[in-house]
């Protein structure tokens, strides 16, 4: 594998692949890798000639300094993973590399999309990762680029953003990869006490009954209301939202028949640690 510091050192580098014909994947993550980003650079690597995984824990998308100091940070296990699957480039920058002075970042209309679920409640969260991705994807100009169905509001509104540059890199959503006993696997995992980390994969099993309680006569209300309240009975969980959207547009629906791709998305504390997941309950299926 190779590993780049320098921008222009692996512009340089996959300029000379491009020119070869080579398609090329990029997998964006913060690092503490786990078995949800290796399901993304596998994809990558089987569609592509040359995977590139960066790994960036990027600061502007932290709201929360706390959780950007206590963010973990593993480069060792990292790198020794991405050896193990043959990834074939990781590119490892530094924040004044990925942040120059002169660096100026379009903006783009997200409309409502970014406005809810975590845009409400982690302000200033998407501008950052935005910001990231949109420097990334240009440092990189992947032919795809691989996301997961885990950040389902992030992967959206990078939709938006591809769609909006007229970009030529194809998104692709990879499903999430969950622990056996159902927990979504997330890097903030490992800093879950033992308790909580036992109560942990109610947060999945109550998201995926939502289904069976609305064919049972809940209304969407109704359903998301007892999730709530079922997520708020474990002891030290507290649930920050838990909507059930539609998965184009991301608004609340009413009905489970207003929308052909409905979702159900939630945040939930527990302790200083904060848990996302979701599951889709209708088209589009991906787990
Ligand atoms: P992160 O390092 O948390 O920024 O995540 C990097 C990428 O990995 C994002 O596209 C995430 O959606 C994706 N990812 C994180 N956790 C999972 C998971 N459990 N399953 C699939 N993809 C994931």
């Amino acid at each position: 594998m190779l590993l780049f510091k320098s921008v222009e050192l692996l512009q340089n580098f996959l300029q000379k692949k491009r020119k070869e014909g080579l398609r090329i994947g990029f997998a964006p993550t913060m690092g503490a890798l786990h078995r949800g980003h290796a399901s993304l650079i596998k994809k990558a690597k089987l569609e592509n000639d040359i995977c590139v995984c960066s790994i960036f824990v990027n600061p502007t998308q932290f709201n929360d300094p706390k959780d950007l100091e206590k963010y973990p940070r593993t480069e060792g296990e990292d790198i020794k993973i991405l050896v193990d699957l043959e990834n074939e480039v990781l590119f490892y920058p530094t924040v004044d590399a990925v942040y120059p002075k002169d660096l100026q970042i379009p903006t783009f209309d997200f409309g409502q999309v970014d406005k809810v679920m975590e845009g409400k409640f982690r302000p200033g969260h998407f501008d950052g990762v935005v910001e990231v991705v949109y420097r990334l994807v240009d440092i990189v100009q992947p032919d795809r680029l691989y996301m997961g169905q885990k950040d389902f509001q992030q992967f959206t509104l990078i939709q938006h953003m591809l769609q909006q540059m007229q970009a030529k890199t194809k998104l692709v959503v990879c499903p999430i990869i969950r622990e056996p006993d159902g927990l979504a696997l997330s890097s903030r995992n490992v800093r879950l006490t033992p308790e909580n980390r036992e109560r942990a994969p109610s947060i999945a099993k109550i998201l995926q009954q939502l289904n069976d309680w609305i064919a049972n006569g809940l209304s969407i209300k109704e359903a998301e209301t007892k999730a709530i309240a079922e997520l708020s009975k474990m002891p030290d969980f507290r649930p920050e939202y838990l909507e059930i959207v539609d998965g184009h547009t991301l608004q609340p629906i009413e009905k489970m028949e207003a929308s052909d791709y409905v979702v159900v998305c939630t945040a939930v504390w527990t302790g200083d640690i904060r848990l996302i997941d979701n599951v889709i309950l209708k088209g589009n299926k991906r787990n």
